[in-house]
């Protein structure tokens, strides 16, 4: 519990793919006004700029798609346990995680568990 994130709010597969999202939609605008650069016609510039977000694009998509890819990974090496408060079944990354549908911690290591042992720390 103590080593808990607050930042993170949700479950480490989601949070991945969020992120792959976001670098998809990043990409495509990147690569819109890089297309844009070619449409209106800004003469040398225009083509200066087309390659250069064109290509951050390009890369952005990349890097996306190798997130999304690294998220499935990760999601079929997690552990798949029944989350206690849901009763869902949900995906574990690593020792401690969120439920993704209910947000809450779930641990598999016994030390960090708030609820079935106390708390070692102070
Ligand atoms: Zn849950």
């Amino acid at each position: 519990m103590a080593k808990t994130s607050k930042v993170m709010k949700s479950s480490k597969v989601n949070e991945f793919r969020l992120w792959g999202l976001l670098l998809t939609m990043g990409g495509m605008m990147m690569m819109i006004v890089g297309l844009a650069g070619i449409v209106f016609d800004w003469g040398t510039i225009g083509r200066v700029i087309a390659i250069i977000f064109g290509a951050i694009g390009m890369v952005s998509m990349l890097v996306s798609m190798g997130v999304y890819f690294w998220a499935g990974m990760l999601s079929t090496s997690a552990t798949v346990i029944e989350c206690p408060e849901c009763g869902k079944q949900t995906k574990l990354l690593g020792k401690t995680d969120r439920c993704m549908f209910c947000k809450t911690i779930l641990t598999l290591d016994p030390n960090l568990d708030p609820g079935t042992s106390t708390p070692s720390s102070n």
